[in-house]
């Protein structure tokens, strides 16, 4: 009987399929295991005790509104939102600049643009700032950075700090369109060379010291994406389909940390440099004005451990918050001079269910666009925004334009502007604006770099710099440029007063259209 078994062929099909079976099994297993455990909020204060790995995700131009995590009815972002799910989501969060390199310099010195100085096209981070990068460095972790946005490129500052700051090798050029195409220059690659040098980064990292990885993602900047995604083919489609595509990148990131076992002793935190405008206020892209399309970004902390279910902080935040934030959860020290806040008094509130405490409590918010970024030469002509007590105030500081106003509460798309009618409403905001620019100096001042053929391609291929054909457009007949001034200041607050009654739904007309169709 039993060597009738073993001779059948029947016996042996069965094994092996049982063994096929257990070892999808042990697959499925595998990845349903959590790798991290659950934990509450108050296990925070177990990673200033031990040396937990940093990962920073930026992904450029991406505005929160977009992602299936922020309400979106898109799913746009499903690896996001499950990192958020179980992690800590800020529902309000503004960045400081519509334009990469002002608001990345933002962020890593956690101070404003107009304070910091790093505002036009050569300005770059100076030597004697300690970047979150060098304090990491200090505190013995390994420091590794992967870009493929040039205006964050070592030559302006971006890379103190680093081991290894690369502009990783394009492993593969997608066929879908890129919108940018005003000149020979292209952006070649996409961010799966990103994803792949950061995977491979991962299989001899954390070993012998902690590391700090910082990922740019450009796609969703560049409108590239894969055949997989697939929600339409306006250009406000191409941007969704550039989201669902690189959050499928952050997916195999995250469970490539996780199958090594990393994500149990690695914080990864989530934001963007900056949104996108799709014509909501008569303008295509980003870097033009202030509005909630290129400024509200999303903001989204994953712990080494799981929540039992999303913090969602609802008071508003901002990017210059988010290394004093980190570094504060650390136990490192923080930057020198920072202007943003540690959260961490308000995530602990919100987690108890308590009041936080009166400074994140209608705090203002604050952002800055010097709209000659594009060349060397153009007068300043900057606009300056403060979003506070669900109001924005928008104010071009030089004598042309118009003072803008939005209740950004009942006015989501803010087409209405109370400018005029809200004369109290806006001498209000406008004292925000007063005492946001008696805020202490930062003590540095922004270098001026060279920017060479090479490098000036690299960021036409991206879409920003003016060639001389658009600069000439933008020259009158004398041949200056008409826009901007040599002192751009406050006094142009009151402009609103001065304004024709009916100046109030005029949309400015897009002198800077820099995309050739
Ligand atoms: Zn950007």
């Amino acid at each position: 009987m039993i060597q009738r078994i073993f001779r059948s062929p029947k016996t042996y099909f069965f094994l092996i399929a049982a063994l096929v079976i257990l070892l999808a099994l042990s697959q499925v297993v595998q990845i349903h295991i959590p790798a991290r455990s659950r934990g509450s909020i108050e296990d925070l204060a177990s990673l200033r005790e031990r040396k937990v790995n940093v990962v920073f995700v930026l992904v450029d131009t991406l505005r929160a509104d977009r992602l299936s995590t922020y309400g979106y009815e898109r799913l746009t972002s499903r690896y996001l939102t499950d990192a958020a799910s179980v992690g800590i989501l800020f529902r309000h969060n503004l960045s400081q600049s519509s334009w990469t390199k002002s608001s990345m310099a933002s962020i890593w010195t956690a101070t404003y643009p107009n304070l910091n100085g790093v505002t036009r096209f050569s300005d770059g981070l100076p030597e004697e700032l300690k970047l979150p990068a060098e304090i990491f460095k200090d505190a013995g972790y390994r420091t590794v950075g992967l870009y493929r946005n040039g205006w964050v490129a070592p030559n302006f500052g971006f890379s103190q700090g680093f081991d290894q700051y690369q502009n990783p090798i394009a492993s593969w050029t997608p066929e879908k369109i890129e919108k940018r195409t005003i000149s020979s220059y292209k952006l070649s690659g996409s961010d799966q060379s990103v994803t792949e040098s950061a995977i491979e980064f991962l299989n001899d990292a954390g070993k012998d010291k902690p590391f700090f990885l910082y990922l740019h993602y450009m796609d969703v900047h560049q409108y590239v994406f894969d055949d997989t995604s697939d929600f339409g083919v306006t250009f406000s489609d191409y941007y969704d389909n550039s989201i669902s595509w690189v959050d499928k990148n952050i997916g195999m990131f995250l469970y490539e940390l996780d199958k090594r076992g990393l994500s149990k002793n690695t914080v990864v935190v989530f934001a963007a440099d900056h949104g996108e405008a799709f014509m909501e206020h008569g303008t295509e892209g980003h870097a033009r004005n202030l509005y909630h399309e290129v400024t509200e970004t999303p903001f989204v902390i994953a712990l080494p451990f799981r929540l039992k279910e999303s913090l969602v902080i609802d008071e508003w935040v901002q990017n210059v918050d988010i290394w004093p934030t980190i570094l504060d959860m650390l136990g490192l020290p923080s930057i020198p001079g920072a202007q943003g806040k540690s959260l961490l008094p308000l995530i602990y509130a919100t987690a108890r269910g308590e009041t936080p405490p009166a400074e994140f409590l209608n705090r203002p918010g604050f952002a800055y666009l010097d709209r000659t970024w594009g060349s060397d030469r153009a007068k300043p002509d900057p606009l300056i925004a403060t979003t506070y007590d669900e109001h924005r105030l928008i104010v071009p500081m030089c004598f042309h334009g118009r003072t803008e106003l939005y209740d950004i509460a009942k006015d989501r798309g803010e087409k209405q502007n109370l400018a005029r009618r809200a004369s109290r409403l806006r001498e209000n905001l406008t004292e925000r604006l007063i005492g946001f620019f008696a805020l202490p100096d930062t003590g540095f001042a922004a270098t001026k770099n060279e920017v060479d053929t090479l490098m000036r391609g690299q960021l036409l291929a991206l879409g920003y710099v003016l060639d001389d054909h658009e600069r000439a457009k933008m020259r009158g007949p004398d041949g200056e440029d008409p826009r901007g001034c040599e002192k751009p200041s406050l006094p142009a607050l009151d402009h609103a007063a001065t304004e024709p009654e009916d100046s109030e739904d005029i949309i400015e007309p897009d002198v800077l259209k820099f995309y050739t169709k």
